[in-house]
């Protein structure tokens, strides 16, 4: 593991027990000794001045905008990036320091205990949950900004539906097995990154072949209605610090090839026999007819109250309901996610509902850095962390 710092220094560690840290400096360098076993200690999370602490996350997903928003409001950051990957984070010149790792295996004690000993506070988001796995992050001993509990209720698909349904949420409607599809549905294998594989079809016939042939092992999906109408990502912000639910910004998805079979006339669809794919590839901004807004505040304020009654402080921070609009204005959430999402990317300059809100550019990661300064100047950092 390597630890580069701004440019000025590098570190390496050597041996798993008794880590040892070489900062290289210009006019020399210092030896540190990390233990291993080291845990948040109530002094450091006691401290008042957002200057004690760091703000990390790993380098990809929403990291840009997580590490601009810690600078912009005065706190220091911190990236942990796969080596190969961090070209970005060095190109756009957001981050502080930085830490490279071979493989996310070396997310492990070691790396946790330096994360323990900067003070560094963890941000979650789409990548970290996913390549780091609930259980290591359910296991974290470094600070972690959020409700760890939670992630549970947003990854296990019945629990997810119990939650959004007590919320009074219009949900599509779930078929148990392939025989009873009466109607458009879309298939989602669990843990299908970013809609990768999610095909659409009306009969138990046409779910077989495609199933059949496609994807003859793969035996952990859900059929869900498919609902016609305009997807909408709302990106919503929950603190309990301000007890305020905000909405930060919306964004439908780029996605390969559902956004490009438009550009071929229908007859070529077909002689071609191209299968839809939701495979995202990006995030298109959208604003919404105003009339809805009050649903919308209503819906998540719901979501954040159910949250409450389920796991410890509840949602914390950023999450986003996942919906579609039908013509009739019927909206039908589909999913929720229990932290930033990348649909917020679009935004690092802010939003047209951020702007009419803060007089300075506010984009979620700064959003949440805001949080997390707000929160240690008032003493009140064990709130918002899991
Ligand atoms: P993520 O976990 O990052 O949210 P995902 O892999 O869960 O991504 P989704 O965003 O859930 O993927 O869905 C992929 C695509 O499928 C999106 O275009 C979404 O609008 C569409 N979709 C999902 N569920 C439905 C549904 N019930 N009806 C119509 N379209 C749907």
């Amino acid at each position: 593991m390597t630890i580069v710092g701004a440019g000025l220094f590098l570190l390496a560690f050597h041996g798993a027990e008794n880590l040892r840290i070489r900062l290289c400096r210009p006019a020399g360098f210092v030896r540190l000794s990390v233990n291993t076993m080291t845990t948040v200690s109530t002094a450091a999370t006691a401290s008042r001045k957002p200057k004690d602490f760091v703000i990390a996350t790993m380098g990809s997903h929403s990291a840009l905008q997580i590490l601009k928003g810690a600078r912009d409001e005065g706190m220091r950051n911190l990236v942990i990036c796969k080596r190969g990957c961090e070209q970005p984070y060095r190109s756009f010149p957001v981050a502080d320091d930085m830490i490279l790792v071979d493989d996310w295996k070396e997310w492990d004690g070691g790396l946790e205990d330096e994360l323990i000993r900067r003070n560094a506070i963890v941000i979650p988001h789409g990548s970290f949950v996913s390549y780091l796995g609930p259980e290591r992050v359910k296991n974290m001993r470094a600070m972690y900004y959020g409700t760890k509990e939670i992630l549970e209720w947003e990854s296990n698909r019945d629990m997810e539906r119990e939650w959004l349904l007590k919320s009074g949420l219009l949900l599509p409607r779930v078929f148990d097995k392939p025989e009873d599809i009466d109607r458009p549905v879309i298939i989602k294998f669990h843990g299908a990154g970013g809609g990768f594989g999610y095909f659409v079809v009306k009969s138990a016939e046409q779910f077989y072949e495609v199933k059949n042939r496609k994807y003859p092992d793969e035996n952990d999906f859900v059929i869900q209605e498919y609902i016609v109408g305009a997807p909408l990502y709302i990106h919503y912000f929950h603190s309990p610090i301000t007890g305020e639910l905000e909405i930060m910004s919306m964004d439908k998805r780029y996605e390969s090839n559902a956004d490009s079979i438009g550009r071929i006339r229908a007859e070529d669809q077909l002689a071609a026999n191209i299968h839809t794919s939701y495979t995202i590839v990006g995030n298109i901004p959208i604003v919404i007819r105003e009339s809805l807004l009050p649903q919308l505040f209503t819906m998540g304020e719901k979501v954040v109250e159910v949250s409450k009654t389920l796991c410890g402080n509840g949602l914390v921070g950023p999450f986003c309901l996942e919906a579609i609009i039908t013509r009739k204005l019927e909206i039908y959430v589909f999913e929720i996610s229990a932290r930033i999402v990348a649909g917020t990317n679009p935004f690092i300059n802010g939003s047209p509902y951020t702007d009419l809100k803060y007089d300075v550019p506010m984009s979620t990661g700064r959003r949440l850095a805001r949080d997390i300064k707000d929160a240690i100047v008032a003493g009140r950092l064990s709130e918002i962390l899991g």
